[in-house]
């Protein structure tokens, strides 16, 4: 048995296979060949199965997701066959007699170089479809399954780290825990784990020849056991059954109020980043979503989601809540979130620059097909619009004028829509110190802790390093949350937490003492607050 510590940013107890994520990142070499006759072969077999899987995946899509959303795959099977593509695979082999792999990663490369450079947006987008369908042929040529999870049972996932854009393409039902050499305690590989309910650790060194392994992850103790022996192996199931015991004791917490033994209330919220998300926020009982991350409806997609595409995701959310409120955060990529069709850039300094709210302003065709879905399904529940990373009114007073905008092209055309909170992320230093005025435009608040306490501490939140000093207990932000309460509340706005913090139990009773109306949490943690809630007593509070 060998154990590897870790850093813990989420407990539990996971025991199964490793298997470590293999990156998109092909690793191709170059190797001479003398039959290239056979090499073409191999070339053509394997873009025919290529096919297969692509028409395999359109089917499955279709089911799932519709036409419009599966389209994508049969795009990508046609491709496969271009005359261009598949000449220049075959000249490749033929003229410079090098093996299949290191023809479609050249042409790959070349092709979406070509593609772009073009000036129309069609085509720019198609870069990435050629090396998508090249990535594909080459991992058939070496015989590899898909990037990442290549199990049929759910494993350990271990990986060097995990972009936002690798998580949402994973079968989440294959994963027990995630195990990462990088990555940060306020990563969103952290807030997965949290969502999805299974143990995570970071800062853990491991090595190729774990893959495959049986081990355990004691989220709770922060290390990886792997190869464990039998007594270890039993003493770990035993541990892992009592906490499924204490999980089936909160589930007795369903259907109950959110209030406190002196009959305070409070909204108790969750987040979630997909619609797939909404399953586990029914099973456990959340009053309604305080954040939705609509930014993964982008991050999923191979360019941008159109009008109908997100209509129907917020809608789908909307009438499974039945009617109980669900914010919607208006897009928040950049920093940590890149989307590649998007072509930001890179930057110096990326969690303080184009990203969220700011991109929206600079390209408003983006932020309106994204208001209209919002709007046109807020006919279909109670839906609120958030807007993230804002710093000043007049940012504010532009979103309106373009929400208003919006509201006035739907009823020109007759399109019904509902009434509509609109409210906004405090998560910045500036939107805590200007609050009493931002308070006057908008109907809530929700406080982002995650980045507020990045830009607040100067500490970035993605870098593991800071996590000793990365404190969001710290006097600063308290007083700042504090701040922004007595300022919404003065103009009339409730205000809430959707950051990390509002699952910290230890602060709990400081947040209702505090005043706030609404804590939006991870959907595993919704019963354990609300467990911590309904057990507390605020009658010695002074009025
Ligand atoms: C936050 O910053 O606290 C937040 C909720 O947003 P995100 O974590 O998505 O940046
Ligand atoms: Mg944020």
């Amino acid at each position: 048995m060998k154990v590897l510590e870790g850093k813990s940013v989420y407990g539990g107890i996971a025991i199964g296979k490793i298997s470590i994520f293999a990156k998109g990142d092909r690793q191709v070499k170059r190797t001479s060949i003398e039959d290239t006759a056979a090499e073409i072969k191999r070339f053509d077999e394997a873009k025919e199965k290529a096919k297969e899987q692509l028409k395999a995946l359109y089917e499955k899509a279709l089911h799932e997701v519709g036409e419009v959303n599966a389209m994508i795959f049969d795009v990508h099977q046609m491709m496969l066959d271009d005359l261009d593509y598949v000449e220049s695979v075959t000249n490749i082999i033929e003229t410079q007699h090098v093996n299949a792999e290191f023809a479609v990663a050249t042409t790959g490369d070349n092709l979406s170089d070509v593609f772009a450079s073009m000036e129309d947006a069609y085509m720019k987008e198609r870069a990435a479809d050629i090396k998508d369908i090249s990535n594909r042929v080459i991992r058939i040529l070496q015989d590899r399954e898909a990037d990442g999870l290549d199990s049929d049972e759910p494993v350990i996932l271990v990986a060097e780290d995990l972009a936002p854009s690798e998580t949402v393409q994973l079968d989440k039902s294959k994963v027990l825990s995630f195990v990462t050499r990088l990555g940060s305690t306020n990563s969103h590989t952290a807030i997965l784990a949290r969502t999805m309910n299974i143990p995570a650790l970071i800062g853990v060194g491991y090595s190729e020849e774990m893959d495959g392994k049986m081990a355990v992850v004691d989220g709770f103790e922060g290390k990886i056991l792997v190869e464990p022996d039998e007594d270890t192996l039993r003493q770990y199931e035993g541990r892992k059954e009592e906490e499924e015991k204490k999980k089936k004791l909160l589930q007795d917490l369903k259907g109950k109020e959110t209030v406190t033994l002196d009959g305070r209330t409070i909204h108790l919220y969750a987040n979630i980043g997909s619609v797939s998300d909404i399953a586990s926020v029914l099973a456990n009982d959340a009053d309604g979503i305080g954040l939705f991350r609509s930014e993964f409806l982008y991050l999923e997609s191979d360019t941008y989601p159109t009008e109908e595409e997100q209509f129907k995701a917020y809608r789908t959310v909307a009438e499974t809540m039945a009617g109980k409120r669900v914010i919607i955060r208006t897009l928040d990529i950049g920093a940590d979130k890149q989307v590649e069709y998007f072509d930001l850039g890179k930057e110096d300094n990326p969690a303080m620059g184009y990203r969220a709210i700011r991109i929206c302003l600079d390209q408003p065709d983006i932020f309106k097909t994204q208001l209209r879905a919002i709007y046109r399904a807020s006919h279909y529940g109670t839906i609120s619009i958030m807007f993230p990373m804002i710093i000043s009114v007049d940012e504010v007073k532009k979103i309106k004028e373009i929400t208003e905008e919006v509201r006035k092209e739907l009823e020109a055309q007759g399109i019904p829509y509902g009434e509509v909170e609109l409210g906004i992320m405090i998560e910045t230093p500036a939107a805590v110190m200007i609050s009493d005025l931002l308070a006057k435009e908008v109907d809530f608040f929700s406080i982002g802790t995650n980045d507020l306490t990045q830009y607040t501490l100067a500490i970035d939140r993605q870098n593991p390093k800071l996590d000793p000093i990365y404190d969001p207990h710290h006097e600063a932000l308290l007083r700042m949350l504090q701040m922004v309460v007595d300022h919404g509340h003065r103009e009339g706005c409730w205000v809430g937490i959707c950051g990390e913090l509002g699952a910290d139990t230890a602060l709990t009773e400081t947040f209702l003492r505090m005043g706030f109306d609404e804590l939006s949490v991870s959907p595993s943690m919704v019963l354990k607050v609300r467990d911590v809630i309904r057990r507390m007593d605020l009658s010695d509070e002074e009025v």
